[in-house]
């Protein structure tokens, strides 16, 4: 049996950043960036009109430099449309008309809003005073030529794919998804959708597993459902052979029927570790066999999917070059004591408090292993050191973001 950290850093450590490959712009939503993105150019690249009005030199909008009686004359000398460079240089009591966007004639420093000028016919006359780089965009001023635009890791969301998209690219270097297969066992469970007999329940790992390795960035397939006889669970673990990492829930316990350890031994898996000292999740097993990363989960629902979160997931980060998940990503105020028995790293289902100046957390009431609606009803995990028997409201305790924030 094995601490929480110990167990985390050994499987971090069997796990690799994956090669990079690359995909389309518009396809690159949920990847993961496998190398620094810098500016080609600058971005934007030339300083621009940020308002429709009139490009001018700023000191010719002093009060007194021409004669209009409600403000101060120019002659327009040419209209620019975004798009367009212009050919002009704008002098002494002249003006461009420019559009939102077009890039600012040579001579100009400044333009004045279409709101505060008023035409005549070939002039214009301004009638509020502006400053050099008034409604200006200066060339760079998003990013320098040179600058990282997106570090490597970098998760694209839309933000970051508008990004790539101004850098230029059409094509983004990524890393290679991890390829997980899932396999659930158990004689007891039946798929839904299926008949379901008397003393059986419905797969529910199997789907949420799977589920979870998606979300997390990996390409899944699941293998469906072994039975607890050794031939069914050889047959699966044949058929997982090709992935990056094995993920199997249930039989890992200390059961009649719990085979998977012995049958991951015949498959050439080698045990890492069998045991943690976490609650819930205790028995969970993992193993390496060649390159593959293989974890037997245990079969309860909500310890299949926390010891997912702890440990299946910071692998899939890691092999994505991903910032890794799995450990506490912040603090909270306590919202209601807790009792616990001391021994291990406790991992309890917290829901968040809506409002206020500080972030509470209570936990869930229902703190049992078989609880599902825990995992539906919560957002972040609590961590309760080992030696901790009771934790009072008010103070403040470390959480885990389920969602991988
Ligand atoms: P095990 O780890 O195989 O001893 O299973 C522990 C508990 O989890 C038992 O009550 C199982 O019936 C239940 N269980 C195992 N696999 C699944 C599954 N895929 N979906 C839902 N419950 C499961
Ligand atoms: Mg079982």
């Amino acid at each position: 049996m094995i601490e929480y950290q110990d167990a985390r850093t050994s499987v971090l450590s069997a796990a690799k950043t994956l090669a990079a490959e690359f995909c389309p712009l518009a396809a690159a939503l949920g990847r993961t960036l496998a190398r620094d993105v810098r500016a080609r150019e600058n971005i934007p690249p030339f300083a621009k009109a940020t308002m429709d009005g009139y490009a001018v030199r700023a000191v010719d909008t002093r009060p007194g430099a021409s004669d209009a009686a409600d403000g101060v004359a120019l002659e327009v000398v040419e209209d620019l449309p975004a798009g367009r460079l212009s050919r002009r240089t704008v002098g002494p009591g002249q003006a461009v008309r420019i559009m939102t966007g077009a890039p600012l004639p040579k001579g100009a420093d400044a333009v004045v809003m279409v709101e505060d000028t008023k035409a005549h016919g070939r002039s214009v006359v301004i009638r509020s005073e502006i400053r050099p780089g008034d409604n200006i965009g200066v060339a760079g001023e998003d990013l320098e030529k040179g600058e990282i635009a997106l570090g490597r890791g970098a998760v694209i969301g839309p933000a970051e794919t508008g990004m790539l998209a101004a850098a230029g690219l059409s094509r983004v270097p990524v890393t290679r998804r991890p390829k997980v297969a899932v396999i659930a066992t158990g004689d007891e469970i039946v798929e839904p959708g299926r008949t379901k007999r008397p003393g059986q329940i419905r797969n529910s790992n199997g789907p949420a597993l799977t589920a979870m390795a998606v979300q997390a960035g990996a390409g899944v397939s699941y293998l469906g459902i072994a039975r607890d006889r050794k031939a069914s669970l050889a047959a699966k673990l044949a058929r997982g052979k090709g992935a990056d990492i094995l993920v199997l829930s249930g039989g890992v316990s200390v059961g009649d029927y719990d085979l998977v350890k012995d049958e991951l031994g015949k498959a050439g898996v080698r045990p890492v570790f069998w045991q943690v000292r976490v609650k819930p999740g205790k028995p969970v097993f993992f193993g390496v066999r060649g390159r593959q990363l293989v974890f037997g989960l245990p079969g309860n629902p909500t310890s299949a999917m926390v010891t997912f979160l702890l440990f299946v997931r910071p692998a899939i980060d890691r092999m994505l070059g991903r910032a890794v998940s799995g450990a506490p990503g912040g603090t909270a105020i306590l919202a209601a004591d807790i009792e616990l028995k001391p021994g291990r790293t406790q991992f309890l289902r917290g829901v968040l408090a809506d409002g206020g100046p500080v972030l509470k957390v209570s936990p869930y009431d229902d703190q049992r292993s078989g609880v599902l609606r825990s995992m539906v009803r919560s957002r972040v995990l609590i961590v309760v050191p080992p030696d901790v028997t009771r934790v009072e409201a008010g103070r403040e305790v470390e959480i885990i973001y389920m969602d991988g924030r």
